[in-house]
């Protein structure tokens, strides 16, 4: 039964980054990565702890006035 539960892991790793990797892609195509008003990249621990967010720090204070 050994057998069954190392794929069983192994499945569950290639989903996981099957799923990382489709999630990055989409953030690439949908220009996430990059700050829409100066097209710097945005770091990204700041796109991780603000899912969504499309300026670089600069920018979004700049925009909150
Ligand atoms: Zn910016």
């Amino acid at each position: 039964m050994t057998d069954f539960f190392d794929r069983a892991s192994e499945l569950e790793t290639a989903f996981r980054e099957q799923a990382i990797a489709r999630h990055c892609r989409t953030i690439e195509q949908t220009g996430y990565s990059h700050c829409e008003d100066c097209g710097d990249p945005i770091a990204p621990a700041r796109r991780a702890a603000l899912p969504g967010c499309t300026r670089c720090v600069i920018c979004q204070q700049l925009a909150e006035g």
